[in-house]
């Protein structure tokens, strides 16, 4: 068991945490990355990136974070592969915060890049049939559904992106909506549409995921039309559930103020909390733009007012309103 103190310490190592540090290590305050369960965060189960700035071809998620993460590390950010089961916010700062490995964390700033986890469905076979059929990841599981029939469910851009993914694997994928349109964007369904390989059922929700996960795992979906309140059976040896994501709070629970959704409340227009030197960005306290770019935005501004927080401590001043020195 060690202690590690850091100017700021960041939790989570996505988008958000990276940059946070990138911007973190160049102002000299030797960041500390606690990395988490998910080390690279959401990018890192998904393939093709084709919207962050800088490369006109797709990139692979995986290597996009791999890069973040050596850019990091290179300019003197500290890596540890580690995950935090408790934080203490409410005696102010340092705060201190607690690794699954016993080890302690001690940060004069705190910068929480926790990001959001993929929902479930909470109907029925979902949780005992988890990864004997059915997956919340098609990037991370489809190859194990080569040449079998897979369902995706949602009707955002994950969804989409899910459905036409599978059909690298499969020629039959079946899209099961709630609704009779979908919220993906417009690129998206026209892609969704041009595939003879998918099969779009509106107006459809699962009830029940069924089969029997010592043997053989998922069998069929009961589906019920929420429209005519009909039931139907779907037969189907993978389903991936696509529905959105929730933030990881459940750490800042009764510590700092959150929306309705558990997403971390910040003054707006920057990543600052409630508590003065703790700072959320990406993810965790975006529940409107989720985007890689927009995670590593947030992550540069909360390294930047983190920086200016304990500089202005450091003069006994309040930190100045324009950022005139950046
Ligand atoms: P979204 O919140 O955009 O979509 C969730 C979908 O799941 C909706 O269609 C919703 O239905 C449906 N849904 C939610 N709850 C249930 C339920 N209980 N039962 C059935 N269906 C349900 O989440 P996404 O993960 O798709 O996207 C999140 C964000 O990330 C978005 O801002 C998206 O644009 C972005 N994103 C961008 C990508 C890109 O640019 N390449 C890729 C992936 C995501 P309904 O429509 O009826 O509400």
């Amino acid at each position: 068991m060690a202690t590690h103190h850091t100017r700021m310490l960041i939790i989570g190592s996505g988008p958000a945490g990276l940059t946070a540090a990138i911007y973190g290590a160049r102002a000299m305050m030797a960041p500390i990355v606690v990395q988490g369960l998910q080390p690279g965060g959401q990018l890192t189960i998904t393939t093709d990136v084709e919207n962050y700035p800088g490369f006109r071809d797709a990139v692979q998620g995986p290597w996009l974070m791999q890069e973040m993460q050596a850019q990091a590390e290179h300019v003197g950010t500290r890596m540890i592969w580690d995950t935090i089961v408790s934080v203490d916010i409410d005696g102010g700062a340092p705060f201190r915060a607690v690794g699954d490995s016993g080890d302690e964390y001690i940060g004069e700033t705190l910068v929480i890049a926790t990001g959001a986890q993929a929902k479930w469905l909470g109907a029925p076979g979902e949780q005992e049939l988890g990864g004997k059929g059915v997956s919340a990841c098609a990037t991370c599981d489809g190859f194990f559904y080569r040449g079998k029939r897979v369902a995706v469910i949602g009707g955002g851009n994950t969804a989409v992106e899910e459905a036409l993914y599978l059909t690298n694997h499969s020629d039959n994928v079946t899209l099961i909506h709630r609704r009779d349109s979908l919220r993906a964007e417009q690129i998206l369904q026209q892609r969704l549409h041009a595939s003879d390989k998918i099969n779009v059922l509106w107006n459809k929700e699962v009830v029940r995921f069924a089969g029997d996960a010592a043997a053989g795992g998922l069998t069929h979906l009961v589906l019920r039309d929420t429209v005519t309140g009909e039931d139907s059976s779907l037969e189907v040896d993978g389903a991936f559930v696509a529905i959105g994501h929730a933030p990881a709070t459940e750490l800042f629970k009764g510590q700092l103020p959150m929306d309705d959704n558990g997403y971390l409340l910040v003054e707006p227009g920057t990543p600052k909390t409630a508590v003065p030197g703790v700072f959320a960005c990406g993810d965790v306290a975006d529940h409107v733009y989720r985007q890689a770019v927009t995670a590593a935005g947030t992550g540069c501004m909360a390294a930047l007012d983190a920086e200016r927080h304990l500089a202005a401590q450091a003069i006994g001043a309040e930190p100045p309103v324009a950022a005139a020195a950046y």
